[in-house]
């Protein structure tokens, strides 16, 4: 059956350069997509630059140029950045358009009329020099907490403590530097707190979160138990000067009032996609009209989950249109497990990627690799980022085409023999076709790190075949030629159905395996069957480069050198990793994602001598390795004091190995050694996991600081 899907990522804000933390999300997106379209459904992915608001408009004129030069500037700059990582959106629109307009003002004109807009007086701070409300953001001085000057009207970066503006001591406007004033002014709120939008949303949300449990508990937090209000009311305007469309008044008349970001950025994806419509003659309302039987999910980071989870269908719903199937968060980039940072050269930006020569694929690929659907954040470890891509994606997987392709164009004119491949192509690799469906259900469930583990599995199987016929062995030897053309078939055929496997993630390299395969676009469902009988293919050219650690070691640092004072009026937010309406997201919704686990029941009573017979030992890990064709195992060496022991750890899901290496945990010294496929394992390491085993919730063990190598644990 054919779906109809219609995706959105968030809308990145014009006002600065995509990062490599924004590219998480596009490129998970952009996979997602792509593998629905290669298993043949008709799905849309549109997106747009978030244009409007104070810190636009006052960069401009910063600038001196208009807002609607700056905005067509950034677009130029975002669509070229988004294509260098061949994110393909079927539409990038703006929200400054006619579409966008004509949503925000219909929903709006909705919601009026169904009594869940209301005009307020609230207090806020005023620039008597500039003659503007400020926005948090930009009022600055001593945080009311701990005095420290200069933090800004929301929160101190100093200790952390979150605030209103009104009660920083000695605030003075970060525009024009002069004391703000508090002055009144009537905004319009979205009256989320109305028995209409809690009933609702008790009842419909839950299904939009199914996907992911931390996000359905976060749901249950903000919400709380039935006949609790917790929910307050959404401020949706925003006072002249601004960039941005003017809230329209009753009988044509002015309001001098603008909608804000609620009423305005997310109904982009509205614009967007309309705007898509009038380009390829779709039918808007057969996706967004109430009762579409389309689907529509957004992906977001997990900071403005309790806007797409609560706000944005409450304003959907009370508006007469249909609301997401989904929402798909994810967490934030870390960078060396730290938060990208400017001064460590770590805050790297899609362009500056590029530019230094760097392969895109490599970092889709990357990112895939740590991708499973989840909201935990992803780090980039650059020293395994080159490992993983060198090892896996150019050692395994390209590996496999240029091993066989050799030996077919020089011995066979580039022609495949496949005709008795039939018989032996599942006997000598089984599962490869078959795996297509489990490989299928991990990318829909976006659990690409699983698909990717399957398919590397899957190449390692390959290889060891290369191995056992050893085509270079066979091309020396008299009267084989048959053999050689019939074995190089067989992997030239395994090589297209990993092609198709990976294609989601390498989009770029896909389409030249598909010339040097010469075949048509590949579909996922090119997968069941092999090339016909005297295929042939084209000559091979080396289709990816490993990385050298030096092109790494140069990214960072350009980006530690581009340390020039920013151009931003507006500093980056402090997380800086989500795109915008992270930008308005409160700080306080974006706490700690809480992992529930369900408790596994206790084991039964033992006695102090059947504890005592566990010899438990504080060990240093003194080196962690890979192992090759091993999908779980971590290869540790360990550090007694006195001697050292050989472990293989079932932690490869939770770990890389280069990030162990060095700390200190506890072992089993006295557990019984045992043979593995692999060699000899002599003890084993601690770690916590839930009950359910969910990969990657494991947690090793570490002892206190001062612990020391062969310690006995009691
Ligand atoms: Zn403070």
């Amino acid at each position: 059956m054919t779906r109809k899907i219609l995706v959105t990522s968030a809308l990145p804000y014009a006002n600065g350069a995509i990062h490599l933390g924004h590219l998480v999300e596009y490129i998970q997106t952009d996979i997602w997509t792509r593998f629905q379209k290669m298993r043949g459904h008709e799905c849309w992915y549109v997106c747009a630059d978030d244009t409007h608001g104070t810190p636009i408009m006052l960069r401009a004129e910063k600038e001196g140029i208009s807002p609607e030069q700056l905005i067509a500037r950034v677009h130029a700059e975002h669509s070229r950045d988004f294509a260098g990582f061949h994110v393909a959106f079927d539409n990038y629109h703006t929200t400054h358009s006619d579409e966008t307009r004509h949503y925000s003002e219909d929903i709006y004109g909705k919601l009026k009329a169904a009594g869940l807009i209301e005009v307020r007086a609230i207090e806020q701070f005023y620039d008597p020099v500039k003659a503007m409300f400020l926005p948090d953001r930009f009022i600055k001085g001593e945080c009311p907490k701990c005095g420290t000057r200069d933090q800004y009207g929301d929160a101190c970066e100093s200790c952390g403590a979150a605030y209103a503006p009104t009660e920083l001591k000695n605030p003075y406007s970060a525009v024009s530097g002069a004391k703000p004033e508090l002055r009144s002014s009537d905004h319009y709120f979205f009256k989320l707190s109305d028995p209409r939008c809690q009933e609702f949303l008790r009842r419909a949300t839950r299904a939009v979160c199914e996907n992911q449990p931390e996000a359905i508990n976060k749901l249950q937090e903000w919400l709380g138990e039935p006949g609790e209000n917790k929910l307050t009311d959404w401020d949706i305007s925003r006072d002249a000067p601004y960039f941005g469309f003017e809230i329209p008044g009753d009988n044509g008349q002015s309001t001098g009032k603008y909608f804000y970001v609620w009423l305005d950025a997310p109904i982009g994806y509205m614009g967007s996609f309309k705007n898509l419509c009038k380009k390829k003659g779709l039918d808007f309302d057969a996706f967004w009209g109430k009762g579409s039987t389309a689907e529509l999910y957004h992906f977001i980071g997990k900071d403005i989950l309790y806007f797409h989870a609560l706000f944005w269908p409450a304003e959907l719903e009370h508006a007469g249109y249909r609301i997401p199937t989904s929402v798909f968060a994810h967490g934030f980039l870390t960078v060396d497990g730290a938060k990208m940072s400017k001064s460590r050269g770590t805050f790297i930006t899609a362009e500056s990627y590029l530019v230094q020569g760097l392969n895109p694929e490599w970092l889709r690929y990357y990112f895939a690799a740590k991708l499973n659907g989840s909201m935990e954040d992803i780090d980039l470890n650059l020293d395994d980022f080159v490992s993983r891509v060198n090892s896996d994606l150019v050692g395994k997987y390209i590996n496999i085409a240029s091993r066989a392709a050799g030996f077919v164009a020089k011995r066979f004119d580039g022609k495949l023999d496949t005709r008795h491949l039939n018989e032996t192509f599942r006997a000598e690799l089984p599962g490869l076709v078959d795996a297509g469906e489990e490989i299928a259900a991990h990318y829909e469930a976006r659990d690409y790190a699983r698909a990717l583990r399957r398919v590397m599995a899957l190449a390692d199987q390959i290889n060891q075949y290369v191995d056992k016929h050893q085509p270079w062995t066979l091309a020396k030897q008299e009267g084989q030629g048959a053999k050689l053309q019939e074995v190089c078939s067989l992997l030239i055929n395994a090589f297209r159905i990993l092609t198709i496997y990976l294609k989601p993630v390498l989009p770029k390299l896909a389409r030249r395996a598909e010339e040097f395969l010469n075949v048509a676009p590949l579909h996922w469902r090119d997968a069941a069957h092999l090339l016909p009988p005297a295929h042939l293919i084209n000559p091979y050219e080396h289709l990816m480069q490993r990385i050298d650690p030096k092109q790494v070691d140069a990214l960072v640092a350009a980006n530690r050198e581009s340390l020039a004072p920013t151009v931003a009026v507006v500093p980056a937010p402090t997380s800086a990793q989500a795109p915008s309406p992270q930008r308005h997201a409160q700080h306080q919704q974006a706490t700690e994602d809480k992992t529930q686990g369900q408790a596994e029941p206790k084991a039964q009573h033992i006695s102090i001598d059947d504890f005592a017979k566990v010899d438990l030992r504080i060990a240093r890990i003194a080196d962690a390795r890979h192992v090759e064709g091993a999908d779980k195992l971590i290869q540790l060496t360990l550090d007694l004091g006195t001697e050292t022991r050989n472990v293989f750890a079932g932690i490869k899901s939770a770990y890389d190995p280069a990030q162990l290496v060095g700390r200190l945990t506890v072992m089993v010294a006295n557990l019984a050694p045992r043979k593995m496929k692999f060699g000899m394992s002599e003890g084993m390491v601690l770690a916590a996991s839930d009950a359910d085993g969910k990969s990657p919730g494991i947690y090793l063990l570490s002892p206190d600081s001062g612990a020391q190598p062969g310690m006995r644990v009691k």
